[in-house]
């Protein structure tokens, strides 16, 4: 990754710069971030740029062989390491010990389509959502081996410890020594969202470098231009995420896959509306072939949209958290509809909530509440 990918903190990227051309660049760093804020891309930079055999002017050059590889992630001596667990992923031997290099590929595809991933996320690539990730003394003891063989092809190699809040104390103080001391030419780069957890031997060790959060005003222009969205929607956004582009890129997406659930109610009211019970079946169907937690998805729509058209039906729309564009739409809607629907249709998506929980037939299930909402709306 070159610096100039990288939105914002533009004023870190040039200190980080200067001291790798000045010559003065530490030996350990500890990137604190918040959750999404772009601590990895700019570790990934920094290691490009410090390896970049071509042409520097202000940035690596994103050519040359090591650029290349550090930017596929698969440059042999850029290293990772990270929280992990016991996973099916693994084979049973594996999961006694786990480490890093075991999750090489999992973590290789996450960051690569996107490097501001949160923890859960990295818990999730590796499937061992429910359990808490952590960096043991097995991982230090890779992390010493690996970092004991002279570079294989470029000038210096890096170690990058993701997340280094999660290395016990064992791990921790296995490492000490070969932070104060590394070898010539080898960078450690960590990061962390939490550093109170960290030994303090750990941090006096390390260089610090802060990220800071994005105004909204500068994160809303960002995500205007990368996602097209309105601005006034991209200042939402980036005000909700605290100024973390990954807080608010995640934000988006969620928004966009309740979007097409709602779709999908709107649409079902409508063949409703307009008495058309060949569709209502149809769609009953489809409901039906969707995945359990799909469908819990879908009644939860069901319920946010009869709350919205309640309140448009009482010329409450203004408080109904609507988009401004969605409005006219919303109040014909509402305008169709009797006004004893909305109590009746909220218990019907309360029931189906429940039933789904208890693995009724979907079948039955969404045939019984397409039916009811034929009848009533
Ligand atoms: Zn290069």
């Amino acid at each position: 990754m070159k610096f100039s990918q990288i939105n914002g903190n533009e004023s870190l990227k040039s200190r980080l710069k200067a001291m790798v051309d000045s010559g003065k660049l530490g030996h350990a760093f500890l990137f604190v971030e918040e959750e999404g804020m772009g601590a990895l891309p700019m570790a990934l930079a920094l290691a490009q740029y410090i390896n970049c055999k071509g042409e520097k002017d202000g940035d690596s050059c994103g050519v040359c062989s090591n650029c290349y590889k550090i930017e596929k992630l698969i440059h042999p001596d850029l290293h990772f390491s990270y929280p992990v667990n016991a996973s099916p992923l693994l084979s049973e031997a594996e999961k006694k010990k786990p480490t890093s290099d075991m999750f090489l590929n999992e973590w290789r595809e996450l960051c690569l389509s996107n490097p501001y991933f949160s923890e859960q996320d990295l818990y999730s690539a590796f499937k061992i959502e429910g359990k808490q990730g952590n960096i043991s003394v097995n991982e230090a003891k890779r992390i010493i081996d690996v970092l004991s063989l002279k570079p294989l092809e470029a000038d210096n190699k890096v170690m990058i410890i993701f997340l280094a809040e999660r290395m016990n104390s064992e791990a921790a103080n296995k490492l000490l020594k070969l932070l104060e001391e590394p070898p010539a030419g080898t960078y450690f780069f960590l990061i962390a969202q939490q550093p109170s957890r960290l030994l303090t031997t750990i941090v006096s060790r390390c260089q610090l470098i802060r990220l800071q959060p994005e105004s909204p005003r500068d994160l809303a222009a960002i995500l205007s231009k990368e996602k097209g969205i309105d601005e006034s929607d991209a200042l939402n956004y980036a005000r909700v995420a605290a100024g973390s582009y990954g807080r608010a890129i995640k934000l988006i997406e969620e928004n966009e896959s309740e979007k097409e659930y709602e779709q999908k109610v709107k649409e079902l009211f409508e063949v409703c509306l307009n008495k058309n019970l060949v569709e209502v079946i149809s769609t009953a169907d489809s409901l039906a072939e969707m995945g359990r937690e799909q469908q819990k998805t879908f009644c939860r729509q069901a319920e946010l949209l009869i709350r919205k058209l309640f309140m448009f039906a009482n010329g409450a729309g203004d408080i109904s958290l609507a988009q401004q564009k969605e409005y006219d739409y919303l109040e014909t809607l509402a305008s169709r509809i009797k006004p004893d629907f909305y109590e009746k249709g909220l218990k019907i998506f309360d029931s189906a909530l429940v039933a789904i929980e208890s693995n009724t037939n979907s079948k039955l299930l969404f045939l019984d509440i397409c039916n009811r909402l034929y009848m009533m709306l």
